[in-house]
C-alpha cells in the first residue's frame, strides 16, 4: 500500500515506531490452523490488517500456507490482490455495492452477498460474463448487521435458482459473543446456522472468527476466519491469552524535567505533582493514534520499570512520571505497547477493546517489520 502523506519521510528518523513481528503473526496463524484443522483457516486482514500493514502481513501469511483472505471494503481487496498476486481467494465482507461488479471481476475478488439484491446483481454479472462467479452467502443468525435475515433466507431456500449462476464457495454467519463460552447465544446461533445450512448441503460452511475457534469443533465447519488472534489479541474472555504478542509501540523521550509542587502537568492541569517529580515528555500523541482516553490511566515502560502516564495525552506528546526510573534519559525509547504492556491491558486502561487500540494507530509511527524469513 502506498505511504500516505502523514507517514514518515525518507531520511527523517521517526520518533515513534511500531515494530511488527511477522514471525509471531505466522506462529499465531499456525497455532490457530492446527487447532481448527481439519477446517481451513482464513486470515482476516481488513482495516490494513488491523493497522499493522496488510501489504506485509498478508504475503507472510500466504507463504505460511494461508489460501483465503477476508477484507471489509472493495478498495482493501484491490490493494490486497496487488500484494498477493492471483492465487489466494479474497472475499469482501461488506458485499457488492451498486456499480462495483466490474472492479470485483477485474481484480478476481469474491463478494460476501448480504441480501437478495446483491445476489441478483452478481448473478446478472455472471450471466453477462459467461462465468460462474465465486461468492459467499451470508446468513444473519443474530448480529442484525449484515447478511440475509430469516425471511430473505427462507425465500432463497424456496427459490434456489437465484444462485444457479454462481459458484458458492461458502455459506457463512458471524457470532455475537464468541469470546465468552458461557453465553447461551453461541449455541442458539450455532443451531440457527445449522438449520440454514441444511438447505445448502453441497456448499461448504464458515461460522467463526478467532474466538469462536475455541468454542469447540462443532463450531468450526469447513473454514474459520481469524483476525484479532493473528495479531496477538486475546481471543478468550477471563482466560490467559493463548496467542503470542506481535506488536511493540515505542516512542522517544524528548525532554526530562524536574517539576515541583504546586505545578501541574499538561493541558487542563489534570495532574498536579505532590512531591518533586521527574517528568519525561515523549513524542507520541493522539495524532499517532495513541488514545487520549489513556490520559492519567495508561502506563509505559522505561526498560523494565513501569511508569504512569500523567496529565493529558495531547496531539503530539504525552508525559510520564519517570521518578521511579532514574536512569531514563532524553533519546531513550519507551514502550507503550509490547511485551510488558499487552495490547489487551492497554485497551482495558483506555476503556475500549484491543481491536480499536490497534486499528487507531495511524500512519505516523514508522512501521518496522521483523521476523520475516523471506525478507532480504
Ligand atoms: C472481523 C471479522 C472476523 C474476524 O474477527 P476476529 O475477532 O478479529 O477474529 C471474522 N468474520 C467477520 C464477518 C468479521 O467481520
Amino acid at each position: 500500500m502506498p505511504p500516505t502523506e502523514a507517514g514518515p519521510s525518507p531520511g527523517a528518523p521517526s520518533p515513534a515506531r511500531l515494530i511488527v513481528d511477522l514471525g509471531a503473526i505466522v506462529a499465531n496463524y499456525r497455532a490457530l490452523a492446527a487447532r481448527a484443522a481439519p477446517a481451513a483457516t482464513a486470515a482476516v486482514v481488513k482495516a490494513d490488517a488491523y493497522g499493522l500493514g496488510a501489504a506485509r502481513v498478508a504475503p507472510a501469511l500466504a507463504r505460511a500456507g494461508c489460501a483465503s483472505f477476508f477484507v471489509a471494503q472493495l478498495g482493501e481487496g484491490v490493494a490486497l490482490r496487488r500484494a498477493l498476486g492471483p492465487a489466494p481467494a479474497i472475499y469482501v465482507l461488506n458485499g457488492l455495492g451498486s456499480g462495483e461488479d466490474g472492479v470485483f471481476q477485474a481484480n478476481g475478488l469474491a463478494p460476501v452477498l448480504n441480501d437478495l439484491g446483491e445476489i441478483a446483481a452478481w448473478s446478472a454479472c455472471a450471466r453477462a460474463s459467461g462465468q460462474r462467479l465465486a461468492a459467499i452467502l451470508h446468513f444473519d443468525t443474530g448480529m442484525s448487521r449484515l447478511g440475509l435475515g430469516p425471511a430473505e433466507a427462507s425465500r432463497l431456500e424456496a427459490e434456489p435458482e437465484r444462485v444457479a449462476d454462481l459458484a458458492l464457495d461458502y455459506v457463512m454467519s458471524h457470532l455475537v459473543v464468541s469470546e465468552d463460552a458461557d453465553q447461551p447465544i453461541n449455541a442458539a446461533q450455532l443451531a440457527e446456522f445449522r438449520a440454514r445450512r441444511a438447505a445448502w448441503p453441497l456448499v461448504r460452511a464458515s461460522l467463526v472468527n478467532s474466538s469462536g475457534i475455541f468454542l469447540g469443533p462443532e463450531y468450526r465447519f469447513d473454514l474459520v476466519r481469524a483476525g484479532a488472534a493473528l495479531y496477538g489479541v486475546n481471543p478468550l474472555a477471563r482466560r490467559p491469552n493463548p496467542q503470542v504478542g506481535v506488536v511493540r509501540l515505542e516512542a522517544k523521550i524528548l525532554q526530562i524535567r524536574a517539576v515541583d509542587p504546586p505545578r501541574s502537568v499538561g493541558y487542563g492541569a489534570t495532574f498536579r505533582v505532590t512531591r518533586p517529580t521527574r517528568i519525561a515528555t515523549v513524542a507520541l500523541g493522539y495524532a499517532d493514534g495513541f488514545l487520549r482516553s489513556l490520559s492519567n490511566r495508561g502506563h509505559a515502560y522505561c526498560g523494565d520499570i513501569r511508569v504512569p502516564i500523567v496529565g493529558r495525552v495531547s496531539m503530539d506528546l504525552l508525559t510520564l512520571d519517570v521518578t521511579p526510573a532514574p536512569a531514563a534519559r532524553p533519546g531513550d525509547w519507551v514502550e507503550l505497547i509490547g511485551p510488558h504492556l499487552p495490547v489487551d491491558e492497554v485497551a482495558d486502561a483506555a476503556g475500549t477493546n484491543a481491536y480499536e487500540v490497534l486499528v487507531r494507530l495511524g500512519p505516523r509511527p514508522e512501521r518496522v517489520y521483523v521476523g520475516d524469513r523471506a525478507a532480504p
